[in-house]
């Protein structure tokens, strides 16, 4: 098994000689860098100034969707409209990010549910895979734009505490973009590539390295401990704030300013182009004071002055809370900081002196600096897409699956548990559960490919997991575990977790198919990613719809005594229009009908509980 590379336009299967790019989508900017006569380099914008790409997603009155810094400048002037910071939404649900409300401006879809994320722009849903994908294709075109060429195959860095789900949501906006993405990556390991840590070619003493890669950007911070050896990377700690960043330090030094002119605070929200034009001067006057001692400027017809000493006492209290995750990681990996070998930089924030020095002397040795701290993941990246590429002949290129792995969910979608151009051997597995009171059988159906709907990937095998004891829909626990081996042989095992119910089946899933069909199955993939993607959405949001039907008519039932009849009324009402949606064609009427259920009967359900806790309170009910 190797990699398969594809060419978008021919439709032909490709060796791997040709460009991969390497891209950062970062939570406040992303990135794309490529191998140019056998070194990496960031593309840069048409003026050539900045490689950076603001991750923010403007759109237009005119259904215009805009991408980087212009969607940038419309956050102040048009929040509800612009979406900044996906990437703290991606592979996540409702539940997952309730408590991130007030952070965003722009509107999440509040189902109450475990489904993932969406965002409501007007009267239309998105995914925060469709937002991420209209950020790759700015870079996309930024990047072909650079080549004159089309440019199809990507290598896309996820943070190292990313999880399946994460991961697999970068994959698939990858894919709606137009990527053939052929692997995601650490960005502490892009990072620690950058500065030819871990690649053999420049790094040859063969000894293992304990490494850490701290990354401080705008608004997150990260630390990663990683092992190297022999040219692999394992993750040995994470650790970060998911909230902490360059934006603290310029907030800091608003409220210093303010508090030396006499200001309220609260002019930060009740004059906004007054707090836009107050932060942006924190800012620059920090990025002035990583070189100068001193800054100053005027703000409207006062001067506001920083030392570089004033700004160091302002930020010591962000930056001691930086160096509290380095020692919980540091503790996660049972490491002391000098069995540190070497300390990576990343992030734009790490160009601050105090930052350097406090990390230098906390880890007791100088730190890797000396590249652009916002380009090094990108930078990275690309040496990883060259390496796939096959043009750093020194190092393994590791077998990897071909092709997706996965087995077939509600609807016939496809729920893919060991994804392509994983490294074999591998062992995934996913938790399922019944959909219907009593269920006693459950039908796996093994499927192989990258379509959304399993009806267009390829069977491999299916198996009935039979003589589950009864139990309401929900309640059982179905562990479903892919175990690929060396050889390629994959086991499928459902195990049903309260009675140990077992069952398992083997298939050899590169059996029966030529390179050529599977490279037509990725063209397939990419070329329909965009129709798969909103049948999935359909799908997937009336499966919601008749979720929440099914609580909705429960909850009428059960609290007939508390509602009045304008509410019985309203309700049905709401309910009957959820009804009629989730038997029509658009998902976004769907999620319309869902957001105005809830809004309606949130008060309600919020007065429910409050009845029932004061009747326990009275000792009526226990
Ligand atoms: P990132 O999220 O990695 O792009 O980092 C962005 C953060 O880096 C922002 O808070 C910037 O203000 C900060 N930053 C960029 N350049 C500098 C600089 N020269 N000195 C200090 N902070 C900087």
């Amino acid at each position: 098994m190797a990699t398969i590379a594809i060419n978008l336009k021919e439709g032909t299967i490709e060796s791997t000689q040709d460009v991969i790019v390497g891209i950062d989508l970062g939570t406040t900017n992303s990135l794309v860098a490529y191998m140019k006569e056998g070194r990496p380099v960031c593309v840069k914008d048409s003026n050539g100034q900045s490689a950076l790409v603001p991750s923010v997603v403007h759109f237009a009155e005119n259904e215009e969707i805009i991408v980087g810094d212009a969607a940038k400048k419309k956050l102040i002037s048009d929040p509800g409209n612009t979406i900044y910071s996906v990437k703290r939404l991606m592979g996540k649900s409702f539940r997952d990010v309730q408590n991130l409300e007030g952070f965003f401006g722009y509107r999440i879809l509040d189902d109450d549910t475990e489904s993932l994320v969406k965002v409501r722009v007007k009267d239309r849903f998105y995914t925060p895979i469709e937002l991420s994908a209209c950020i790759l294709r700015e870079l996309k075109t930024r990047i072909e734009q650079e080549l004159k060429a089309s440019v199809s195959k990507a290598v896309i860095t996820v943070p190292a505490y990313f999880n399946d789900n994460q991961r697999q949501a970068t994959r698939d906006a990858g894919k709606l973009a137009g990527f053939d993405v052929l692997r995601i990556v650490n960005e502490p390991t892009a990072a620690a590539l950058a500065y030819g840590i871990g690649n053999p070619q420049q790094d040859n003493s063969g000894e293992p390295e304990t490494i850490a890669v701290y990354d401080l950007g705008g608004g997150t911070f990260d630390i990663s401990m990683l092992k190297i050896e022999n040219g692999v990377f394992e993750v040995l700690a994470t650790n970060g704030d998911t909230f902490l960043g360059g934006d603290d330090f310029d907030q800091a030094i608003v409220s210093f300013w303010l508090k030396q002119l006499n200001i309220e605070m609260k002019i930060l929200t009740e004059e906004k182009d007054f707090g836009q034009k107050i932060r942006l001067l924190a800012e620059s006057a920090k990025k002035a004071l990583s070189t100068a001692e001193v800054f100053e400027d005027d703000l409207n017809g006062k001067t506001v002055r920083l030392t570089r000493r004033e700004l160091d006492t302002l930020i010591t209290p962000l930056v001691e809370r930086t160096l509290d995750c380095c020692k919980n990681a540091l503790r996660d990996a049972q490491l002391t900081p000098n069995q540190i070998d070497k300390v990576v930089m990343v992030g734009g924030s790490t160009r601050v002196p105090l930052v350097i020095n406090t990390v230098s002397g906390f880890f007791g040795r100088p730190v890797f600096n000396n590249l652009d701290p916002d380009e090094v993941v990108a930078l990275g990246a690309s040496i990883q897409a060259d390496i796939l590429a096959g043009n750093q002949k020194d190092l393994l290129l590791l077998d990897v699956t071909p092709l997706s792995l996965g087995i077939e969910t509600i609807g016939g979608l496809m729920d893919v548990i060991i994804p392509r151009n994983s490294k074999i051997p591998i062992r995934a597995g996913r938790q399922y559960t019944t959909s219907v009171d009593g269920q006693k059988n459950l039908k796996i159906s093994v499927f192989q490919g990258e379509r959304d709907l399993v009806e267009h990937n390829r069977k491999l095998g299916e198996f009935i997991l039979q003589g589950i004891p009864p139990m309401p829909a929900g309640l059982p626990k179905i562990d479903i575990q892919f175990i690929l081996n060396a050889d390629g042989i994959l086991t499928v095992r459902a195990r049903e977790l309260r009675s140990n119910l077992e069952q398992e089946i083997d298939i050899r899933p590169t059996y029966g198919i030529s390179e050529e069909e599977m490279g037509l199955m990725l063209l397939e993939s990419i070329r329909n990613a965009q129709a798969d993607m909103q049948i999935r959405g359909l799908l997937e949001a009336r499966n919601e719809a008749n979720n929440i039907l099914l609580g909705g008519e429960k909850f009428l039932s059960q609290n007939t005594q508390i509602l009045d009849e304008t509410e019985k009324t309203t309700i049905n009402a709401l309910l009957n229009t959820l009804r009629e949606a989730a038997s029509g064609q658009d998902k976004d009427i769907i999620h319309g009908a869902i957001d105005d259920l809830n809004t309606y009967t949130m008060p309600i359900a919020h007065r429910a509980m409050d009845i029932t806790i004061r009747e326990v309170m009275k000792g009526k009910k226990v």
